[in-house]
């Protein structure tokens, strides 16, 4: 089957609630057709990712290029380091982002023995190693998470200076309403990653990972050239427009949540 008509099967498949990334998934199985992308991943059965229909239809579809597809059990990075935060909570903090993803993924790969069984078996080998993305890219994003752990506990526990840890880690497991100012605190790290975001989409529109400050500032070119790789395919395969135009809609969407008071501000114009 052509690519491009292999692009055109994967059209009503909707592995994600937003259209920009309903399109890169797009362009990622294509890449992964093409031998460029060593795999491609996305989470079965929950309300932002796939549902178990689109997955099922996704293992029928994908033979058409030679390609392998199956769902297995939820794999999980290690920490890029460990994060200053007490071991109960930060199973706690773990057990809240494995619930929220969902308890399997659906791995898309040209070779059968490319598909992750358990981390554990390759404990070097991230997620984002897997997926193609960028060493750059791969470890600002693992570092990324370590920082999101810390800090969540730094809010857990200026709330509740008392509490033991293991209570702490039952109250956060409990789902608390936030403060105010703790609510500002949180947003305010939401909006940082938003307009991060935003300055991504502006610069690589096409990469279906987050590039790293390096990528973003230009001291590493490997987004750059993923960016025009992706740009290309999806000119080839009719995509290119739709592409630019799902980001500049979720671009002015972002802009009209911050006129509106959802999250604006930065952590160091809230903090202090
Ligand atoms: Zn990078």
């Amino acid at each position: 089957m052509e690519l491009q008509a292999f692009a055109a099967s994967l059209e009503p498949l909707r592995t994600c609630q937003f259209e920009v990334a309903v399109l890169k998934d797009r362009l990622c199985i294509l890449a992964v057709a093409e031998g460029q992308k060593p795999a491609f991943m996305t989470y079965v059965a929950k309300e932002r990712h796939c549902s178990p229909e689109v997955a099922a239809r996704l293992l029928e579809v994908i033979g058409g290029l030679g390609l392998v597809a199956r769902i297995v059990a939820l794999n999980s990075d290690p920490w890029a380091r460990t994060p200053r935060v007490p071991p109960v909570f930060l199973a706690a903090i773990e057990k809240l982002w494995h619930t929220r993803l969902g308890h399997r993924q659906i791995w898309i790969v040209r070779d059968i023995l490319a598909i992750p069984r358990r981390v554990r078996r390759r404990p070097d080998a991230t997620t984002g190693a897997r997926l193609g993305y960028p060493p750059c890219c791969d470890a600002a994003d693992l570092e990324g998470k370590v920082q999101k752990a810390e800090r969540m506990y730094q809010v857990a526990r200026d709330r509740e200076p008392d509490k033991s840890d293991r209570a702490l880690a039952e109250w956060f497991r409990a789902d608390p309403e936030l403060t105010d100012a703790e609510m500002d605190f949180v947003q305010g790290i939401e909006a940082e990653r938003l307009h991060y975001m935003d300055q991504v989409d502006r610069r690589f529109p096409f990469v279906p990972h987050i590039p790293c400050p390096d990528c973003l500032q230009g001291s590493s070119d490997a987004t750059q050239r993923l960016d025009e790789y992706y740009r290309d395919l999806a000119a080839r395969v009719g995509l290119r427009e739709k592409v630019i135009q799902a980001v500049q809609d979720m671009a002015n969407h972002v802009a009209l949540r911050s006129l509106t008071g959802e999250p604006s501000g930065t952590i160091s114009s809230r903090r202090g």
